[in-house]
Order: structure tokens, then C-alpha cells, then sequence
């Protein structure tokens, strides 16, 4: 009796001291770590160059507050399919008994930017994506399409142009602090909490558009997508100009508004914005836009004339007024 007691307890002991150094093994790193970045963020060097900063920090989350307000205000859709524009009318329901998994793949009627079609356009749109998205997405070539895509164009490269600046400015930050390679590793967003800054959540909203073809019995799906970013969109533009200029209308008049003009304008600005005369060379990280002088939605053109290099602070000021030319 008194040596089943004693192994029990021996072999209770023994359960004990295991399990005791497993958990030992698995915590004591993360506590010291823990205690390690408490040291860090409360420490004077990381302090005083928080300090040191706070102007930087300051002005990367005027750029944040910037960002979402370029997301809320910009255009960023065009197109939509017909194939499912009525599909909310209906209730689809897969009543099949058999056990044949029908159910699959399941065409997609409510979403605007897919369209339900045969194999044969899912492939040919494959091919010459330009041609099928203008012809299934009802993308016609006039006017006031081709100004929609453009200023689609203008929101995307804005948005882009403004999320790489807030991506570089939060490097340099980073950099500027140097922090322990453990700090990045595991604690990146606390990290630029406690230094102050805003991360922002949003990217850049691509619109993808869809041409799907499923089949009857729900067996087989394929599908074409087409990414409308501003390589697509650029291509997009000179498709439809071209479409109607060979119309003989008045989109030759004017400059397309592309990546390559608004490189262009920038460029012929020297990097630098027309109101207030800050430039790329006094800081480096500067947001320069491009701007309509006469807003487009007061009847301002896409011309060389009409578009000027504006920093950010600027065009954000400007807002709609139409300011007075002296
Ligand atoms: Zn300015």
C-alpha cells in the first residue's frame, strides 16, 4: 500500500515538473519579451526622438485624414453588366436530390460587375479585354463615358500616388527610429501607436470586372477578370478616344487625360505647386497632384492650359472654388 502511495506521488511529481518546464519553455520568452518592450517604448532615447519628430508624424496623419477623404470623394466604378440587373426579383433555389455536389458553382447575377455569359466570350474577352469590357459593361464611346473613365483614372492614380506616400513616410519614420529588430518583428503596429501615428486602413479599390460562364448543371465555371488599374484605364482612355475621333467628334480637341500627361504636367511645372511654390527639391516626400484650373464639374477641360501642379495641402484647400487668375 505505502509503495503504490509513494509512486503515485512520485509519478504525480514528475507529471507536475514536466508540464511546469513545458509551460516554462513556451512563456518565459514572451514575457521577457514583454518586459523588454515596455523598456523600450518607455525608454529615453525612443522618448526623445518621438519628441524630436512629432511635426513629421503630425503631417503623415494630415495625409492619412487626406487619404480617406480621396476615398470618399473619388469616383472609383464604371460599367455595370444587364445580365443580372433583375436578379433581386427571384429567389434561386437547388432542389436536386441527386448527390451530384450541383450546387458547386453558382453564377454570380447580383454582383453588377459580372457578367453571365458563354465559354466562348469568357475566352475571347481573355483576348482583347478592352473591346468586351466596353461592349458587355455598356462602356460607350462618347464624351461623357471617356470623361468618366478618366476621372475614374484621376481618383485611382491620386489614391495610389497618396497611399505610396503615406507607405514611404511611415518607412522613413520607422528607419529614423531604428528600433530592436524584435520590436518590428512582433510589435510593428504598437510600435508606430506609441510613436503617434495613424495607420490608415485603405488601399486602393481596384474595380474588377468579371466574365463568367457556368455551367447548367453548376459542373464546370470559367471566367475572364479584367483589373482596372491605371495601366488598364490609360489603355481604356485611347481606346475610346480613338473610337470617337474616328466619329469625328471633339475628343481630339484636348489632351487624354493620362498617366503620361499628368507626368507631363509635373514635369513642366518643375515638381513644384503653382500656388504656394514648394517642390519636390525643398521635400523630398512631397504629394503633388494635378489639377483642373477650371474644375471639371464647372465645365473645365483636360487641356495642357487648364492643368496645373498643386501640393497636396493646396488642392485640399482649393477644394471646388474656382480661384480668382490674377
Ligand atoms: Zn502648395
Amino acid at each position: 500500500m505505502l509503495v503504490v502511495i509513494v509512486l503515485s506521488i512520485q509519478y504525480w511529481y514528475v507529471t507536475l515538473s514536466i508540464a511546469f518546464i513545458v509551460v516554462a519553455v513556451i512563456f518565459t520568452p514572451r514575457i521577457v519579451r514583454r518586459i523588454r518592450k515596455k523598456r523600450y517604448f518607455a525608454s529615453e532615447g525612443f522618448l526623445a526622438h518621438k519628441a524630436d519628430i512629432a511635426s513629421v508624424v503630425a503631417e503623415h496623419n494630415d495625409i492619412a485624414g487626406y487619404v480617406s477623404e480621396i476615398r470618399s470623394t473619388g469616383s472609383f466604378g464604371l460599367g455595370t453588366s444587364s445580365t443580372g440587373n433583375q436578379s433581386h426579383l427571384a429567389t434561386f433555389q437547388n432542389t436536386s436530390q441527386h448527390g451530384y455536389r450541383r450546387d458547386r458553382n453558382i453564377a454570380e447575377y447580383a454582383a453588377s460587375n459580372v457578367h453571365n455569359c458563354s465559354l466562348q466570350v469568357v475566352r475571347n474577352a481573355a483576348v482583347d479585354p478592352l473591346k468586351y469590357l466596353m461592349k458587355y459593361f455598356d462602356i460607350k464611346a462618347n464624351e461623357p463615358q471617356l470623361g468618366a473613365v478618366e476621372s475614374l483614372g484621376e481618383s485611382i492614380s491620386r489614391l495610389e500616388d497618396a497611399v505610396a506616400n503615406l507607405k514611404r513616410r511611415e518607412d522613413q519614420i520607422s528607419d529614423s527610429f531604428d528600433p530592436p529588430a524584435f520590436i518590428l518583428k512582433h510589435y510593428s503596429t504598437e510600435f508606430m501607436r506609441h510613436v503617434g501615428v495613424e495607420l490608415s486602413p485603405i488601399a486602393v479599390p481596384y474595380p474588377e470586372y468579371r466574365f463568367e460562364y457556368v455551367s447548367a448543371g453548376g459542373n464546370s465555371s470559367q471566367h475572364t477578370s479584367v483589373q482596372l488599374n491605371t495601366k488598364t484605364i490609360d489603355a481604356l482612355v485611347e481606346k475610346l478616344s480613338e473610337k470617337i475621333r474616328f466619329g469625328k467628334s471633339a475628343a481630339g480637341q484636348r489632351a487624354l487625360m493620362t498617366t503620361k500627361l499628368r507626368g507631363h504636367i509635373k514635369t513642366r511645372d518643375g515638381h513644384a505647386c503653382k500656388y504656394c511654390a514648394v517642390s519636390i527639391a525643398m521635400e523630398p516626400n512631397l504629394l503633388l497632384e494635378v489639377d483642373h484650373i477650371i474644375p471639371v464639374s464647372k465645365g473645365g477641360l483636360s487641356t495642357i492650359e487648364n492643368l496645373q501642379t498643386l501640393c497636396w495641402r493646396c488642392n485640399r484647400t482649393k477644394s471646388n472654388k474656382v480661384p480668382v487668375r490674377q
